[in-house]
This record gives C-alpha cells, structure tokens and sequence, in this order.
C-alpha cells in the first residue's frame, strides 16, 4: 500500500510515494510547462505504483477551488500562468485514478507536513507561511485547514511601509501588501540583486524583518496560534528570525503573552521537504476519513 503526493508549485512539480509509515520510496520532479506536458509526466510517475497507490494528496500553486460543493472544484482558478486557468487537476487525476484525492493550497500542505512531522507536532493550532517568487499563508486548527469561501491568501495582507523604504511595492493588486514588499522578487528589485547575494549586514534586511515581524503580530491577534512558521527562500537567511523576533517584540509591546519567542516564531522543521510530506500525510488522512 502506497501513498502519493504532488507538490505542484509554479516551477516544478514534485512528486512522490510513500509507504504507510509515509517513508519515501521514490520521488521525481519535472518543470512546470503546459498543463498536457508537465500532467502526463506526472501520471506517467504514479502509473508505475497503480496496483499499490490507495490515495493522493496535491498541495497545488493557486488561487485553487477547494470548494467541495462548487462545479470547479479541484481546478486551479485565475492564476496568472495562463495555460493552467481553469485546468480541472483533480478531475485529470480522478481520470486515471479512482481513488481518494486529497486537494489543497501548496503552502497549506507545507504547513500540514509540519503539523504532522515538524514544528507544529502535538499543536492544535498552526500557522504557516512561505517568504519565496510569493508570499502564501495556511492555518491549521485541529486537523482542518481554516477557510471560507476560499482558502486563506494571508500573503497580501497590508503592512506599514518602513520609513527608510523608498519601494513602493510590486504587487498588481495592491500597494503595500506583504507580498508585494516582502517577497523574493521585491527584495530584488529593491536592492538590485538577488536575496541570496545580499550579505547579512545589510540595512535591508532590517525592513524585510520589519515587513515579516508585522505579518506575525497581524497573526499573533488575529489566532493566537500555538506557532508561526515562516519558511520559503528568503528564510535561508540564518539571520532573519532572530530579526523578527525583536522586532516583533517591540510591535507587540506585551499586549499579550506569547509562547517564547524561539518556539513561538520559527523557521519549518523539514525545511524545503514540508510540502511533500505535507502532501503525503494528506493523503493518509483522506484515506482516513473515506473509511
Ligand atoms: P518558490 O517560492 O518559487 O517556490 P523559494 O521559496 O525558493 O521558491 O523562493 C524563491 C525566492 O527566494 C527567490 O526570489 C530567491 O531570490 C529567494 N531566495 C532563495 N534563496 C535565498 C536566500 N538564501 N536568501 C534570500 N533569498 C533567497
Ligand atoms: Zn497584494
């Protein structure tokens, strides 16, 4: 008996087998093109496990539809790589297998391998978000994922601008939202390289930590979270969560009384493996809940 996983992010496609105990038996990766290409590459994968695979579960780059009533559920919606708008996922791999499909966003199954493996083992309730190309945030609370009428998009949420920050933002939508001032690409706009070729003792670091301490005192009220984990490229910086953590401090003033900070806000336990055992665990728990 097998379990599988797809993390389908924007670049690249990983994919995944599990056994019951979700140990790792194979895993691939394959670019993300055209829907046909990059899909058939994928079934192409889980084809060779068919007579073992019991359940999948895909953590996928959106906007998605995750609502189970809706006529477009498990279609990847509006998002901006135009070969892949309305592409009906969960039907394709309903297709080829019938079998239960787990199906959610790429950040909440990242946040759902820690929950399950990771930092936010034991915990009832779990925050997590990816400083990466975007900003993406997921909660978790008591095995569920917290949505509405859609999932969460906590990565555009506004922040106050840092008052040395001349950058206006980069997001299509919306002026001085965290992804648009925090993310990947505005770091490089803003500095005229790329993160991972700015040192540590930089000045712009101070207003990345300031744009991410926010984003965890919005999420410090508005949840109350047992922890928030931030995890994503730009956290590679070992420098970051430390920055956070104080300026966090000072922007939450002892309003309340948080966990220790070094438990409180952290970087994932699994590091870049928290989408696919996300993804895994997934499809564990679906298979659960179907018997
Ligand atoms: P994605 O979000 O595309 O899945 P990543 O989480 O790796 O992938 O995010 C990529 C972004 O993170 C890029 O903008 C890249 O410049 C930035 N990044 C990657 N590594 C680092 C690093 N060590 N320090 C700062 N920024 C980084
Ligand atoms: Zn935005």
């Amino acid at each position: 008996m097998l379990y599988g996983a797809i993390e389908a992010g924007g670049t690249k496609f990983v994919c995944a087998v599990g056994d019951e105990s979700l140990n790792i038996q194979k895993r691939a990766s394959f670019p993300t093109t055209q829907p046909e290409e990059t899909m058939k590459q994928v079934m192409d994968f889980f084809n060779q496990y068919k007579k073992e695979l019991v359940a999948i579960g895909v953590g996928s780059f959106g906007p998605i539809d995750v609502h189970v009533d809706s006529t477009t559920y498990g279609y990847i919606t509006s998002t901006p790589k135009l070969a892949w708008q309305n592409f009906d996922f969960v039907g394709t791999l309903k297709q080829a297998f019938d079998i239960p499909i787990a199906w959610t966003t790429d950040v909440n199954a990242a946040g759902y391998g820690e929950y399950a493996f990771g930092k936010g083992k034991g915990l009832s309730s779990v925050i997590y978000y990816t400083v990466g190309t975007g900003i993406g945030g997921g909660a978790i609370q008591e095995d569920r994922f917290i949505e509405g009428f859609s999932h969460p998009e906590m990565g555009h949420m506004l922040v106050t601008p840092h008052p040395e920050d001349h950058f206006g933002g980069n997001c299509p939508f919306h002026e001085n939202c965290l992804e648009g001032m925090a993310a990947g690409p505005a770091i490089e706009q803003r500095a005229g390289k790329k993160g991972q070729d700015i040192p540590a003792e930089d000045p712009i670091w101070d207003m990345e930590a300031y744009y991410i301490a926010q984003c965890a005192y919005n999420t410090t009220l508005m949840f109350s979270p047992d922890v928030i984990i931030f995890g994503g490229g730009v956290m590679k910086q070992k420098h970051m969560v430390q920055k956070v953590h104080q300026t966090f401090s000072r922007l939450l003033n002892n309003y309340v009384k948080t966990p220790e900070l070094e438990n409180y806000i952290v970087t994932p336990y699994l590091e870049d493996d928290a989408g696919i055992f996300g993804c895994l665990a997934l499809a564990r728990q679906t298979k659960l809940d179907k018997k």
